[in-house]
């Protein structure tokens, strides 16, 4: 990065609400303008239940909407949509839904110069928020700088009735940069790197926010999912200010990528960070016991068992993890840990037996 310029990207609008998805299209045109052409990327089940209330809350505002239906988050998918789209006259993306319509809207956007907005269905990681993508076909399962939505628009409503699996992910995913940041600030001093105190100090309070909000979380009420809601967008913004993923995704992220590879059936994203957390929580030396008991407190996953994985998948995630991103500076070290230190470490934390 060149020190002399450094560029933050942050979205426009930020509208988090409970049952706001009648009044979409009020906000759309306040931040858009109206006679507009919209089409909104989704997948099948959302299409059903939410697709319609969006579009006729868009349509009662005067826009024009279309829908494309998705059923992967894979960079075929997203070339074959660009290619749809670059022949339409569309003037904004919608992503709506989980984190495949969401990644997928962002990388077409960017790739088209569109504006775009975030919709989120469910609350399973941080990505709905941040301008980064991540498909599966890059080399690597990683995440790409894409496009800051220029909205994002959370019914909570909608959030609340989403499969809670994918809302404690979410939890999951954000109890992450408690060991992000600090592998962000290792990074800086052993090498230098970049490090911005005060992005640092946002995703980091992110992590805070909901581990102290835990018992609202575990019972689901409206306070709870705000809080959550909000720390998902902190953290997103945290990363349009830093200009990159650091301050939200370190070692315990690295570890999540390498079960994604190894593992025949993997969990969801932010469940593989909960567990990653626990275990660079104990290399980075910080009260990962307390994070593991309010983990579980949510009904979150801290084993491999109730990760659906084998040990030997924990082991040999652990042990590639370092190479996952050889250029990303982490408690990992620059060649990892050895097939008997992760494996002492996975089962002093209690991960596997
Ligand atoms: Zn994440």
């Amino acid at each position: 990065m060149n020190v002399g310029e450094h560029i933050i990207e942050l979205p426009r609008s930020v509208i988090v609400g409970s049952n706001i998805t009648e009044r979409f299209g009020e906000h759309f045109t306040r931040v858009f303008g109206s006679n507009h052409y919209v089409v909104v990327v989704t997948g099948s089940t959302v299409r059903t239940l939410v697709f319609p209330r969006v579009k006729e809350a868009l349509e009662d505002s005067g826009v024009t909407v279309d829908a494309v239906t998705v059923k992967d988050a894979s960079v075929e998918t997203a070339e074959r949509l660009v290619e749809e789209l670059s022949a339409d006259r569309v003037d904004v993306l919608i992503g709506l839904g989980g984190g495949r319509s969401i990644d997928l809207a962002k990388f077409s956007a960017h790739v088209l110069g569109l504006r775009w907005v975030s919709y989120p269905t469910v609350a399973s990681h941080d990505g709905i928020t941040s301008p980064f993508a991540s498909l599966k076909g890059f080399e690597k399962p990683i995440s790409r700088k894409a496009k800051m939505p220029d909205m994002i628009y959370i019914d909570v409503d909608i959030i609340m009735r989403a499969p809670r699996r994918y809302n404690i992910a979410g939890f999951g995913d954000l109890v992450g940069k408690f060991t992000s940041v600090r592998d962000w600030r290792l990074a800086h001093k052993l090498k230098g790197e970049y490090y911005g105190e005060y992005s640092a100090s946002l995703a980091l309070l992110s992590a805070k926010h909901v581990l102290s909000y835990y018992r609202e979380i575990a019972l689901g009420t409206l306070e709870g999912y705000r809080v959550l809601l909000e720390a998902l967008v902190s953290s997103g913004v945290a990363m349009g200010i830093a200009g990159s993923t650091r301050p939200a995704s370190g070692s315990e992220h690295l570890f999540a990528h390498a079960l994604t590879i190894v593992a025949k059936n993997p969990p969801l994203h932010g469940e593989a960070v909960a567990v990653g957390t626990i275990m660079m929580g104990y290399l980075h030396g910080i009260k990962w016991r307390e994070v593991r008991k309010r983990l579980r407190y949510v009904g979150a996953p801290t084993t491999a068992k109730e990760l659906g994985v084998t040990p030997e998948d924990i082991v040999e995630a652990l042990v590639l993890a370092a190479r996952i991103r050889p250029e990303r500076y982490t408690i990992l070290g620059e060649r990892g840990l050895t097939r008997s230190a992760a494996e002492r470490l996975a089962k002093v934390t209690g991960v596997i037996d």
